[in-house]
This record gives structure tokens, C-alpha cells and sequence, in this order.
């Protein structure tokens, strides 16, 4: 039985009881389909001393702690399902340094990842990893979850601008892992090894990240075609058409059916759109106009019906927003989303658009797929009432555990950027055999012995 009244007052009378966060309920979920769990204790600490004195106290009175960002994981990472505690990182939030010299920005967990991006730009630098969530979700949580986005596909996900990490293990040791340099590969490469271990090794309380210059110009293409397959064409013509698209994104008939029916686009949408994809070129702008010319008559001998060209900032804004909204779009029209996050090599993604549909359709339930066709990335998203059938629920598990297996057969793997957490656990067999799970489960005692950090998370 964890004694978390205990926990309450050793902590109250260290720290005060301003850390304590009265109103548990928004912590019972995040944006995902887990929960709710209620949490026994919510912690907002306000600096890194505090988190110090709360995984000593949580380790003293043997009481699990979930490190949680601004919540918008989809996999439970960041949920009590233990009852424990859950440590609210959000009100360390400083950008602590940019330095312009060298390229390289500090900053707390809990900052948004827009306004790091909007600070880098500020003075002329550059953050790409893009979250849809961008505008919500933090640094801290990127980095625990190795968040990607459209950007991904020319520049990476969050790891490839992660340079150091300061971090309380689950032993409560507080370390600095990594460099300040480019380069580095004394020792081990931990830092690696903390990027996407969802909370479950060490807390994080401070980020070193690389920047990068900022490309002097932009611009947005949005191309219908009549169907995924057409589309998925145009993504690997763009792709070996020596272009270097900086994001190159995907939607499929159901998304562009929704986005027109919400009307709202900046630019046009025939009604015989079938799949769409927006296309981000960016860099000098001398060239750029030679790119666009290249990716339009890619997406044409694609079969593109419609390629539109946004040049101005507001209007490639909107494009993208109408793209990174389209999750909230779906949930809007169907009262359960169940949204998988299932990658395969490149060459692979037209079977895979392919594979989706007919797991859909086999199981009569109503699919769309969306997402980042420029690295393989598909948020597969299977749409039900749950009040409509007896049998739906079983239906969608059934779809759920096909759409994995066909994954894994084209090469792939479950999750491209959301991570494990407690919704895809009891899958990871599927895809990592017993002793790649036990190296890895012996790598968490060594961080964190006494399973204090997400016990239970990620392996089932
Ligand atoms: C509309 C929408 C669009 C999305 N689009 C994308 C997308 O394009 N790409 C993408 O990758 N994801 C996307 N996501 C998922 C989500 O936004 C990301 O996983 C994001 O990185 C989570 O950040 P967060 O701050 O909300 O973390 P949380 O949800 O709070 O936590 C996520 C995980 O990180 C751990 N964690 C958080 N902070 C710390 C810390 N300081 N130290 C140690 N562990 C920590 C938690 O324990 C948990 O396991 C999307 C989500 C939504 C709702």
C-alpha cells in the first residue's frame, strides 16, 4: 500500500504546499485513448532543486512518479496507472541561453516547442522538429518521446538536435550527460539512450540543442490527387526527383473528404480529391523557384489533378494548421478515434496506405490515414461510435493487432514518433523478441533500481 498522505506531508513541510496541485482530474489522461487514472499526488515543481527533494522523497517512501509534460502524448506515457505520483514539469519553462555563436539554445523541459521555435527565429536561427502538437506540447516531452514532425523528413526528429541533457536518475542521481560540441563520442552515447525512453530512466530538467541557421525562404504546395495510390506515386517521385523537400505530408481520401466538407482552405480543393500532400520546400530563394517547378511536375506525372503554390507566410500558416489540426478534425465527426502511429521504410508506405484500408474496411470500420509520407511515418486512425454495435470495440482490438502484423511484415515498426507508454505494450512482442526486452529492462535497473521512474511503461 503506498503511503501517499505520508509522501504528502514529508513533501509539504520540505517544500511547501504550493507544490502541490489541488485539481488532479486533468492529470487522469492525456490526449490519448488511456485512463483515466487518478493520480494519488500532482507535483508542479518551479525549479530543479525541488525535482531533486521530490525523486528523493518518492524514493524514500517507495512511491512511483511519472514525469508528465503538457500531456499531448496518445500512448499513456505520462499517466499515474499506478496511482503514484505524477510530476508536472511545466512551470520549468525558462529558455535559459541562446547562444548565437555557437548555434545552440538551453532550455528547461517544460518550454512549449513554438516558442523555442519562435525565439530561435527571432534572431535569425532555426528549430525544425515540428510537432503537430507543436503549439502545446514541450521540449521535455519531445525529447522523451523522440518527437518528430513534417520536418523530420529533410532535417529529423528531436534526437538529431539533442546535444546534452541534465537528468535525476530513478536513483535520484542528478547527472550531465553529453556536450555542448557538435561533436562528441566520449564514452557511451547516453544522451541517445535518454531520448525516447518515455520517462521511465530519468527525469529531465534541462536540454543543450542544437540550432540551426534559418532558411531564407519558404514555401507551401498542396496537391490533390485522385487516389492514395496516385498520391503515394507523387511521394516517391518527389522523393527521387532530386528534391529535397523539408516536409512532405500525406492524406488520405477519408481526411481529404473531412477537409472539404469543413471547407476553410486557403486554396482550392477539387471535389475529386482522393488523397492529398503538402509539400514544404525551403532555402535560398534563389532556388527555390527551380524546386517548385521540379515538385509540381513530379506531383503532375503522379497524376496530381490540382498542385497550389502558397508563398506568403500566412497562407503556408494556414496550410499547415489545417494539416496539423487534422487529428481534432476527425475526433470532431466520429465520437472514438483509435490512432496508431505505425512506420515502414519509405518504398513501403503504398502497401501500407493499401494495408489500412482493406484492415478498415475487413472489419467494417470507418479509417483514415494520415501523416508523414516523407519518412514512412502513417497515423493509421480507425473511427467508430462505440454505441453503434455490440461487437465494435472487438472489431477495432482485431484491427489494431492486423494492422501491427502487416506493419511488422513490411519491415516496420509500431511506432514512428508517439512511443509505447501503456497502449502499445502488450504489442512489442510483436516486433522485439524476449531478449532484446530483458537487455533493455536490465538497462532501467541501472537507471532507476528501485522502479520509481513509469514502472510498467513500455514492456509489458
Ligand atoms: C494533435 C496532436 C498532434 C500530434 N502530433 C505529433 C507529431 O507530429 N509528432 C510527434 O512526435 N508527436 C505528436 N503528437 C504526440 C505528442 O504531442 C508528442 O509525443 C509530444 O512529444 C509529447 O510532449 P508533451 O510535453 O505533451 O509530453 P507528455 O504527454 O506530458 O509526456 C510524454 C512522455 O514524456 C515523458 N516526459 C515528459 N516530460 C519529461 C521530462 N521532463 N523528463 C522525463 N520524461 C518526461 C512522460 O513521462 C511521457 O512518457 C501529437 C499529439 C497531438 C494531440
Amino acid at each position: 500500500m503506498f503511503a501517499v498522505d505520508d509522501l504528502h506531508d514529508a513533501l509539504v513541510s520540505r517544500l511547501g504546499a504550493e507544490l502541490v496541485v489541488v485539481d488532479r482530474g486533468p492529470y487522469a489522461r492525456d490526449d490519448g485513448a488511456e485512463g483515466p487514472y487518478m493520480p494519488g499526488l500532482v507535483l508542479r515543481p518551479r525549479e530543479r532543486a525541488e525535482v531533486v527533494e521530490v525523486v528523493a522523497l518518492c524514493l524514500a517512501h517507495r512511491i512511483p512518479l511519472s514525469p508528465r509534460g503538457a500531456g499531448t502524448g496518445t500512448v499513456g506515457g505520462c499517466l499515474a496507472d499506478h496511482g503514484g505520483v505524477v510530476l508536472d514539469l511545466a512551470e520549468l519553462d525558462a529558455i535559459l541561453d541562446i547562444d548565437e555563436s555557437s548555434l545552440l539554445a538551453t532550455v528547461e523541459p517544460g518550454v512549449i516547442t513554438a516558442r523555442l521555435q519562435a525565439a530561435a527565429e527571432a534572431v535569425g536561427l532555426f528549430y525544425p522538429p515540428d510537432p503537430a502538437s507543436l503549439k502545446k506540447c514541450s521540449i521535455g516531452g519531445n525529447v522523451a518521446t523522440n518527437a518528430g514532425g513534417p520536418r523530420a523528413c529533410k532535417y529529423g526528429v528531436t534526437g538529431a538536435f539533442v546535444l546534452g541533457l541534465d537528468v535525476i536518475t530513478g536513483g535520484g542521481e542528478a547527472l550531465a550527460l553529453g556536450h555542448r560540441s557538435i561533436k562528441g563520442v566520449t564514452g557511451y552515447d547516453l544522451v541517445s539512450l535518454l531520448v525516447g525512453s518515455e520517462g521511465t530512466l530519468a527525469v529531465t530538467t534541462a536540454c543543450t540543442l542544437r540550432l540551426l541557421p534559418k532558411p531564407s525562404a519558404t514555401l507551401t504546395l498542396l496537391a490533390a490527387f485522385p487516389d492514395e495510390a496516385a498520391a503515394c506515386e507523387g511521394v516517391q517521385r518527389c522523393l527521387r526527383g532530386g528534391l529535397s523537400p523539408a516536409a512532405l505530408e500525406f492524406a488520405d481520401r477519408t481526411c481529404a473528404a473531412v477537409l472539404r466538407a469543413n471547407g476553410g482552405l486557403a486554396v482550392p480543393l477539387p471535389d475529386e480529391a482522393g488523397a492529398l500532400l503538402w509539400l514544404e520546400l525551403d532555402g535560398d530563394e534563389a532556388g527555390l523557384d527551380a524546386a517548385l517547378e521540379r515538385a509540381a511536375a513530379r506531383c503532375r506525372e503522379a497524376g496530381a489533378l490540382t498542385v497550389e503554390v502558397a508563398r506568403d507566410p500566412a497562407t503556408c500558416e494556414q496550410l499547415w494548421d489545417v494539416r496539423r489540426a487534422l487529428s481534432y478534425s476527425l475526433r470532431a465527426r466520429w465520437p472514438r478515434k483509435i490512432s496508431e502511429d505505425v512506420a515502414v521504410p519509405i518504398g513501403r508506405l503504398p502497401e501500407l496506405a493499401a494495408a489500412a484500408r482493406a484492415i478498415g474496411s475487413r472489419h467494417r470500420l470507418d479509417t483514415a490515414s494520415f501523416g508523414h509520407a516523407g519518412d514512412g511515418n502513417l497515423h493509421v486512425n480507425f473511427l467508430y461510435d462505440p454505441s453503434s454495435a455490440a461487437d465494435v470495440e472487438e472489431r477495432v482490438g482485431k484491427a489494431v493487432g492486423e494492422l501491427f502484423a502487416a506493419t511488422i511484415a513490411l519491415g516496420g515498426t509500431l511506432s514512428g514518433e508517439h512511443g509505447i507508454g501503456l497502449s502499445k505494450r502488450p504489442y512489442m512482442p510483436l516486433e522485439q523478441p524476449a531478449a532484446l526486452r530483458d537487455l533493455q529492462l536490465a538497462i532501467k535497473r541501472a537507471w532507476d533500481p528501485d522502479r520509481l521512474l513509469n514502472p510498467g511503461k513500455i514492456f509489458p
